[in-house]
């Protein structure tokens, strides 16, 4: 149950030359839309993912195009998808109707859109553009300035009267705070429920025995439809207005405003929540570069957007313009590459990390979401897997934003045939067998204790030192760590601690094997072998011998014994000690051998090291195996100091500086380094205490704040003058 194109198969396979052909690959279509719009509006628990009902409306749109005597009024293409449950709501007609909006994907799409209004309407239409908030639409009414009346979107034309739910979302005001207010008005607007409370939603109703939601939107129309407005009142429901349908002014000295945009500085004059995001914009370029800006700055938002709505400003061409059917002809929608799909969970399975954490994570049929393929998300703990309610073989609702993290949401209930089970977090290390544990009472995570010898935890310190952010070391990938330390053969790995790391020599590589998927001819055969990992296969008339990447493993290895001294400490895997502490602390100390001396007291009182990392070094510094580890590799010659350097001009010093965005002559890691050495703070978020942001393109939220803070902004040639100089005059 992907978001494939090819998911509804049926009506392509059919022969559309044959009239009954056509109508049964209609008809197919129109029962499938409807069954989804039944379980998404009726039991607010879908059963696909947005972007593959996007898609059937898309197919169905395409085939009545091709074929118009399709089309009849009760059409999906037709109608306003909603429902009116009348066995918990009572029905209540709109004054004005509700509309859906019709939709464009691309900016060709929009063009087409824009060049048949602008053709339509006066040369000089202005376009009002704003977020399309993901949530559940809702109608509010007004008489005198006194709210009578809530209601759901229903059909478009009947809704269901949830006025009392409503009276309990905070953001909407029984009275409207003017005078004058309009003798009648409908306002319309976005319920939406806060992405970071979702998970707690879902937690809190798994623990009562119900079901979780699929996704936030779902939450927001489940927890306003509710039947007792008391569970309504408990859930962080919000809301923003965005339309009005009916106005009756008060007198004819308050009459309703000519441009939508007047419409919502009257909203907002009267305590209703309106977006703080609209912009009104005249040409094609500039609703193109607003789509563009919050595409990248989707997620600066608080609440979730699905698109962009792009509204004639002018009410009066608005009318002229009027509806079809569904959706208003002078307004669109720009929608987004969906963030959220739905994929099947094949399993839950656990991995054991650097630190002993043991992570269960999800399996699951892969799908493209924000632009790449995901198969596998982290759960991160038993308990996170028992608070998003998901069991295995459940379709699942996956969110990936952007560059963010994969994250299973919660289940589609609605999909599940009783073969779904629950997941059992093991007792004991999936690697080592070791019993597992908590650090701490109370914690959620599960250890295994064995940091020592457990295979798993070794493979990934081993990995991890060899990262970028430590030693860097290109020929230790993570395959050749677990080579290292837990091979097919022989029994006993040649790496038992990676104290010992600086000691290997080829010869004791030479009978490394592990087991790969066997290939003839570059396909592979689905049978396993065992090969040798850092030597080349003998042949008859080449004997074995390490290969290119065993080769170079030595020299990196070589090179890696004359690091900085910051690299060495990141390639300890001590908690708390990134690359941003390691620096700091080789700043200070400038040698292991004085951070290993020195007291909890004056690690803690080093400028950005702090109690906790402090106590993790002091912890781990007392821990015997640990400090061997040291020992070793300063006797397999890894220099523990940094040499000494002439400081350059501490142009910076006592300034804090923060930078974002793509800067062209610094790498994120070179300005950093840059701010260091000359003697500033290189801090990651911007507060009240930074002297500076310097902000390169697409600068996002950081240059936001630093704006709202009144934190000066330099641009990048600014950076460098105050770099060289130390002045900015
Ligand atoms: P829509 O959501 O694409 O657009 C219309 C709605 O957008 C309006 O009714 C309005 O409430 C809302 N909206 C949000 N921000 C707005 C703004 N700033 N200005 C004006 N309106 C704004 O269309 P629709 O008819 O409501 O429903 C279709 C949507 O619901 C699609 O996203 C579709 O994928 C989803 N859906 C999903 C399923 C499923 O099974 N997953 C089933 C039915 C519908």
């Amino acid at each position: 149950m992907t978001a494939t194109p090819d998911s509804t198969g049926e009506s392509d396979k059919s022969d559309l030359s044959d009239a009954t052909a056509r109508a049964q690959a209609h008809a197919e279509l129109v029962e499938k839309i409807e069954e989804q719009r039944a379980a998404y509006y009726k039991d607010d628990s879908p059963l696909v993912a947005d972007a593959e009902y996007d898609d059937l409306v898309h197919r169905l749109e395409d085939l009545e195009e091709k074929f118009p005597e399709l089309v009849t009024d009760s059409s999906p293409t037709q109608t306003v998808g909603g429902n009116v449950d009348t066995s918990t709501f009572d029905p209540v007609e709109h004054i004005g109707r509700m509309y859906s909006l019709d939709n464009v994907f691309d900016f060709e799409e929009l063009r087409g859109w824009y060049d048949r209004v602008r053709a339509a309407t006066s040369a000089t239409s202005k376009f009002l553009c704003e977020l399309k908030i993901d949530g559940l639409a809702v109608n509010l009414l007004y008489r005198n300035g006194e709210l009578v009346r809530a209601a759901t979107r229903g059909d478009g034309r009947i809704g269901e009267d949830i006025t009392a739910n409503v009276r309990t979302i905070s953001d909407i005001p029984d009275k409207l705070d003017t005078d004058y207010p309009p003798a009648e008005v409908e306002i319309r607007g976005e319920v939406f429920f806060p992405l970071e409370k979702f998970t707690e939603l879902n937690a809190a109703l798994v623990e009562e025995g119900k079901s979780p939601f699929a996704n936030p939107r779902n939450s927001a129309a489940g927890s306003l439809r509710q039947k007792d407005p008391a569970v309504t009142a408990v859930r962080p429901l919000h809301m923003l207005v965005h339309g009005i349908a009916v106005w009756t002014p008060a007198d004819d000295s308050h009459p309703e405003p000519g441009h939508q945009s007047e419409v919502y500085e009257q909203f907002r004059s009267w305590g209703l929540p309106i977006s703080e995001y609209f912009k009104v914009l005249e040409t094609i370029d500039e609703i193109e570069d607003f789509i563009t800006h919050y595409g990248e700055h989707r997620h600066d938002v608080t609440h979730e957007i699905d698109g962009i709505v792009i509204k004639i400003d002018d009410i009066a061409v608005q009318e002229t313009l009027g509806y079809t059917s569904r959706a208003p002809r002078w307004a669109t929608a720009f929608k987004y590459p969906p963030e959220e799909v739905t994929t099947k969970l094949i399993d839950i399975q656990v991995q054991v990390g650097r630190t002993g954490r043991v992570t269960p994570f999800a399996v699951m049929e892969p799908v493209t979401v924000a632009g790449s393929t995901v198969e596998r998300a982290t759960l991160h703990n038993g308990y996170e897997v028992t608070r998003k309610g998901v069991l295995i073989g459940d379709t699942v609702t996956l969110r990936k934003a952007g560059d963010v993290i994969p994250e299973v949401l919660g289940p589609v209930v609605a999909a599940r045939d009783g073969s779904e089970y629950e997941f059992v977090m093991p007792t004991h290390c999936p690697s080592c067998g070791t019993e597992l544990g908590e650090q701490k009472a109370g914690d959620k995570d599960k250890r295994c204790p064995n940091s020592r010898s457990c295979p798993a935890q070794l493979a990934n310190r081993i990995f991890y030192l060899a990262s970028r952010a430590a030693f860097d070391i290109e020929a230790l990938g993570e395959e050749a760590a677990l080579a290292l330390t837990a091979p097919a053969e022989p029994e006993a790995p040649p790496l038992t601690s990676e104290a010992f790391l600086f000691d290997l020599t080829a010869e004791d590589l030479a009978d490394v094997k592990i087991y790969r998927n066997k290939k003839v001819k570059g396909v592979e055969t689905g049978e396993r072998e065992l090969v040798p990992y850092f030597y080349t296969r003998a042949t008859a008339k080449k004997p074995s011998a390490p290969s290119a990447n065993t080769t170079k493993l030595f020299e990196e290895l070589d090179k890696a014994k004359d690091q900085d001294l910051w690299r060495v400490l990141v390639a300890l895997s001590i908690r708390h000690v990134g690359p941003t502490a390691a620096r700091t602390l080789a700043a200070h100390f400038r040698t292991l051998e004085a951070i290993r001396a020195a007291e909890l007291e004056e690690l803690s009182a080093v400028d950005g090291i702090g109690s906790t990392i402090a106590a993790s070094l002091r912890d781990w510094f007392a821990v015997d195996w640990h400090v061997e580890i040291v020992d070793a590799w300063a006797a397999a010659g890894v220099r523990m100091e940094d040499e000494e350097q002439e400081t350059g001009a501490q142009t910076l010093e006592g300034m804090t500086i923060v930078a974002t965005g793509s800067l062209s002559t610094f790498t994120r890691d070179g300005i950093k380094e840059a701010i260091l050495g000359a003697g500033g703070k290189a801090s990651s978020s911007v507060s009240k205490k930074t002297d500076y942001l310097v902000a390169g393109d697409n600068a996002g939220s950081k240059l936001d704040k630093a704006e709202s803070l009144g934190v000066r902004v330099l641009d990048e040639d600014t950076f460098r003058a105050l770099l060289d100089t130390g002045s900015l005059d």
